[in-house]
This record gives C-alpha cells, structure tokens and sequence, in this order.
C-alpha cells in the first residue's frame, strides 16, 4: 500500500462541482489501494477577496490578525472536501494545519516551517480515512495561526509528504505539468517531462508560480517524488527530480517572468567604502528583500545605484531611500515600478558561453530595452518595461527554439 499526497490548487476547488471532482479522483486513488492525503487552498479568488477586505479596513492590517483572516480560506475547503468524500461513502476527517501540528516560526504571512508532527495523520489513516489538510497555514510556538505566503499550499503538501514519509506527492492545478514559460502567455510552449529540483527552483524564484519556491526546496532537501498534473485531465505531468546520467541536461530548459517587481535608483551618491551597505542597510532592517542590483560609478566619482524589490515593497522602500539620500548627501532618487524581469534558465548553461548574447539580440531586434542585467550559472535575468512581458517572453521562447521543447546541447 503506497501513501499519496495529493495536492489542489485554488481553480480546482472553485467550485462545489469541482471539489466534488476532486472527492472522485481521491476516490479513485484509494480504490487502487492507497492510503491518501489531500492538501488543499482556498477556492480560486478567495484569498484575495479575504486580503482586499482586510485593505478595505485598514493599509497595513496587523500581520496577526491578516493571517487569522487569510487561513479560513483553506478551512472551509478542507471541510466541504471532507464532507463531499464522506456523501461518496468515504470517511475522511479534515485538519487545520494547527490540529496537525504544522509549526512554523513566528513571521506572519511568510512563515517557514519547522516541524510537522505526523502521527495523528498516520492514526487516521490507518483507521481507513482519507485526511483532508488546509494548506498554506501553520501555527507558532505561542499557538498563533501563521500562513506560509503566496502559494504555500504547495510548501504544506511537500513538507507533509516529507514528515509523513509519503512515497510520492503529487500537486494538481490548471495546468497539466511545468512548461518551458506559462503557457497562458507564449501558446506554443511545451510541457517539460522531467526538470530537475535545480532548475525548477531557478524558475520559482524567478516567478514562475507553478510551484512555490520553498516546496520545492523542501523536496530537494527531503528527496520527495514531486509531480505537477492537471486536475482536470490524465496525464503524466511533469516529475521535479535529480539530475541523472539518463538525462541529457538541457542547455535552456524555460523562460520565466515575475510581473511583481519593481526599480529603485538613488544617483549622485559621493563614492565610497560603506555606502551600499548605507543605501541597503535600512532597506534590510525593513525587512524587505533587494534582488537585483547594479552599481556604477561615474567620471565624477559619484555612484548610481539601482536596484530591485517586491512591487508591494515599492512604495516603503521610496520612503526609505528619500530619507537615506538625504543623510549620504546624494542628488536625486527615482523608481519605476511598471517594469518586470525576464529570465532564462538551464542548467546547461555552466558548460556554455553565448547564451546572454543570444538573448540580448533578440531582444533589441524586437527594439526591446533592457533596463537591468543580472546572471548567475544557470540564468540570465533582465528588467524591461512592462508594456514589453509578452513580447519579450515569446521573443525569447523562439530564440531558443523551446517550441519543439527544451533546448538540448
Ligand atoms: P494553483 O491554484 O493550482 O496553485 P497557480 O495559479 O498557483 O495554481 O499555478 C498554476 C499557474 O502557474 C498556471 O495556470 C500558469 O499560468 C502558471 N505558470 C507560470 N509559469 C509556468 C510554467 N513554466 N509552467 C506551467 N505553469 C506556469
Ligand atoms: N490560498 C493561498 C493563496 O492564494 C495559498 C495557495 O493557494 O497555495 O496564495
Ligand atoms: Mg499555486
């Protein structure tokens, strides 16, 4: 008897119908002898509607009380799946992330868990239930409900398989496996069959919201058999593994993009040791995350500096740059937050030099800007402006030939 994480995302709990699908392919599973545990979110829209409530009472909801608010989402999915799978003749018993012991550490709205304890869940299992668990939501030493940030259900499924040993997990969603861009931007991408844990954590942290990133940190940490799939049809979908001697490395396995950043410049800093770590110093301790930065210095000795953040960070960290410029003495401050960044990811890249002057020619043959240039091993990133996200992606898309898949060496 294996044991099966499954999985579904907001559209696949949307609504009553589509919960009462899902009950079927739990069903199912169980039916061909396995033990099974569902995650689920909140249905589609629902946690924004939850956030835009919040805003409407207040700009900056206490984290506390937003994370009590954003965590009945899944609550009231996981009961409506539980009562669906036990109107089918199944018994199951749904869970907050609380009740199964999900502990997170204590920051609110990005909380990272710590620790999962599993034996409840293997008691349930064990009695024949089918054990429904709200993702995206955990609970702090002091038993404050936490919720793990955007996409976290993926995390909570990954991490329970993790605890409870489950031989595969498996996310279902609206799409039928990992793609070589988001295929509801460039229509002629392909669906990858295999990408390994590397490159898929490349692409989630260069925006690719198929999976949240720390899922699959904690599937590369903890060796789980990942799988993305559609909920709404059969297929193989796409298996997140390690690098293998089977598999060729492909020299561009997507393009991802991230609409939500945003572009900070302070000029005419006076160049000096200390002053990054001026400029950033008080960015940090807001707790906001920079991403890209470049720096330059000018025949006038004076420094540029820009740099990127989170577009909800946008205007706290303009707040925060004003007031540092005016401290160091600098000329002027400016932003731009209709920009995105654009990135190419392979793992094959290592091996291969050429790949950024590709991407830089295509780009400026569509007479595309690139406001920002960043790079490690296995990417190449830009910032352009917004007005150019999907011709940029599908400019790239071609580029490297990723409509006949990835772009093998
Ligand atoms: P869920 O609610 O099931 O968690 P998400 O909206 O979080 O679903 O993630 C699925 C979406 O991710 C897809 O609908 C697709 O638009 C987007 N996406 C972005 N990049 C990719 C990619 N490379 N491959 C597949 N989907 C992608
Ligand atoms: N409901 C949460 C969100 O919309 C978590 C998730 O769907 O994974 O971000
Ligand atoms: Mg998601």
């Amino acid at each position: 008897m294996a044991l099966i994480v499954q999985k579904y995302g907001g559209t696949s709990v949307g609504t009553v119908e589509r919960i009462e699908a899902v009950a079927d392919k739990v069903i199912e599973t169980k039916k061909q002898g396995n033990q099974v545990v569902v995650v689920v979110s909140a249905m589609s829209g629902e946690t924004d509607r939850l956030l835009s409530l919040a805003k409407d009472i207040t700009s900056t909801p206490t984290p506390r009380e937003l994370d009590v608010l954003l965590s009945t989402g899944e609550q009231t999915t996981i009961a409506l799946l539980s009562m669906a799978l036990e109107e089918k003749g199944h018994p199951a018993v749904s869970y907050t992330g609380g009740q199964v012991h999900i502990r997170t550490d204590n920051e609110h709205n990005k909380a990272r868990i710590v620790d999962i304890e599993g034996a409840k869940v293997h008691k349930q299992l064990a009695e024949g239930k089918v054990v429904v668990i709200a993702g995206f939501q955990g609970i702090d030493e002091d038993g404050n409900i936490t919720t793990l940030g955007r996409g976290g259900s993926d995390t909570t499924a990954v991490a329970m398989a993790a605890a409870l040993k489950a031989d595969e997990c498996r996310i279902y969603t609206d799409v039928d496996g990992v793609y070589t861009a988001d295929p509801r931007v460039v229509s002629d991408a392909q669906r990858l069959p295999r990408i390994t844990y590397e490159e898929m954590l490349e692409m989630a942290s260069l925006g690719s919201k198929v999976l949240q990133i720390r899922s699959v940190e904690f599937a590369r940490k903890y060796n789980v058999n990942l799988r993305v799939l559609s909920s709404f049809e059969d297929g193989p979908g796409t298996l997140i593994t390690d690098e293998d001697e089977n598999m060729e490395a492909a020299l561009i396995s997507g393009i991802a993009h991230n609409k939500d950043e945003a572009k900070l410049t302070i000029v005419g800093v006076p160049d000096m040791p200390g002053i990054a770590s001026q400029i950033l110093g008080p960015i940090a301790d807001a707790n906001i995350e920079v991403d890209m930065i470049v720096q330059n210095v000018g025949l006038d000795n004076k420094t540029d500096f820009t740099f990127t953040v989170n577009r909800n960070d946008y205007e706290k960290t303009m707040a925060i740059l004003k007031k540092t410029a005016d401290a160091i003495g600098a000329k002027e401050v400016s932003g731009d937050n209709r920009i995105v960044k654009i990135s190419v990811v392979g793992v094959g890249m290592r091996s291969h030099a050429g790949i950024a002057n590709i991407m830089f020619k295509a780009l400026a043959d569509e007479g595309i800007n690139i406001q920002m240039i960043s790079t490690s091993e296995i990417k190449v990133s830009v910032v352009v402006a917004e007005n150019y996200l999907e011709l940029g992606v599908r400019t790239l898309h071609a580029a490297f030939g990723l409509e006949n898949g990835a772009m093998s060496k």
